[in-house]
């Protein structure tokens, strides 16, 4: 197979100034994008800024023969971000959200400051990116935009209430761009990665951190960002070659009559069926209309 190629696309990449970032942003370059590299260059639980994290990348970029430019904003100013990319190239086709901070503590201890930076960072940031770039995907019907979810996000992690909260609005985000997005050929997907980094080198051993290189993530986000993907909507994990796609299940669950026969009684009673994922075939819902379809089952079903 040929390799993927990005040629006269424009790549944004935001927090492109270390880890995953940066290994997309070496990536698309090399492969013929022009990239902006991202990153307000903060601390990992989001104090300060500092331009050298994307001006190293740039360089680097540069040196190789690729071609890219900085930008020091926070994704919170998100216009401005996408402003460069048109200011430097005149376009945007991918739209990685993937600059991320952590500021983990017990629920119990976390401060209103815990909650709103990761808030600010990584969903109004997907937000505030996603929204300046769609007026252009929509104009020239062609787009690609990567959120960037976590394993936290999907499944909880003590001590990342802020967090995971933060990571699943991303879901419901990018779920919902994606059908917005179709008929413009817009193709939204979450990616749930694992890598070596700033953000996990204080809760991986060495030889893990060196197992799990941001390098391993890339083939999965260059094959959904290429042109040729189909995939739009979906939820994937990446980590140390290992890629798997998520999904939704649904237990065949118990109907009722919404009749007055509906009590907390006969829930009760039902119980097991609501939960049961191994003798009825589970249902792998991807809308919210066949949960309405439901209802009319449901009028027929026994008392
Ligand atoms: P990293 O700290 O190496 O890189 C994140 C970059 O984002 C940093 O360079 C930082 O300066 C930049 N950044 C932070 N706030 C910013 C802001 N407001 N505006 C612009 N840039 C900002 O971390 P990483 O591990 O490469 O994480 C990348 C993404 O992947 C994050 O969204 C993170 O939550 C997510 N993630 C990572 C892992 C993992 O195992 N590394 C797991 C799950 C999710």
């Amino acid at each position: 197979m040929s390799e993927l190629r990005y040629d006269n696309q424009v790549v944004v990449i935001t927090g492109a100034g270390a880890g995953l970032g940066r290994a997309y942003a070496l990536f698309f370059a090399s492969r013929g994008a022009k990239v902006v590299v991202n990153d307000l260059g903060g601390s990992g639980k989001g104090e300060g800024n500092d331009t050298k994290p994307a001006d190293a990348v740039v360089s680097e970029i540069r040196s190789a023969g690729g071609v890219a430019v900085a930008d020091h904003h926070s994704v919170t100013s998100g216009d401005l971000i996408i402003e460069t990319a048109i200011k430097n190239f005149g376009r945007i086709d991918v739209l990685i959200n993937n600059a991320g901070i952590l500021r983990d503590v017990s629920f119990r201890n976390m401060a209103q400051r815990d909650w709103d930076l990761i808030m600010e960072v990584h969903v109004k940031g997907a937000y505030k990116c996603t929204r300046a770039a769609w007026p252009y995907f929509r104009k020239q019907k062609y787009g690609r935009v990567i959120n960037t979810s976590s394993a936290s996000g999907l499944f909880g992690n003590f001590g990342q209430t802020n967090y995971a909260a933060a990571k699943f609005a991303l879901v419901g985000f990018t779920e919902t761009v994606a059908l917005e997005g179709k008929k413009y050929n817009i193709q939204a997907n979450v990616l749930a990665p694992g890598a070596g980094s700033r953000l996990t080198a204080t809760v991986m051993t060495p030889e893990v951190l060196a197992a799990m290189s941001p390098v391993y993530v890339v083939p999965l986000v260059a094959v959904l960002v290429h042109s040729s993907n189909t995939e739009t909507g979906s939820i994937f994990e990446a980590a140390a070659g290992t890629f798997s796609k998520i999904r939704w299940e649904r237990s065949k669950g118990a109907l009722f009559r919404p009749d007055d026969s509906f009590t907390a009684g006969a829930v009760v009673r039902m119980w097991e069926e609501i939960g049961d994922f191994e003798k009825e075939k589970p249902e792998h819902p991807s809308g919210s209309a066949d949960m309405i379809a439901k209802l009319e089952e449901a009028k027929k079903a026994p008392r």
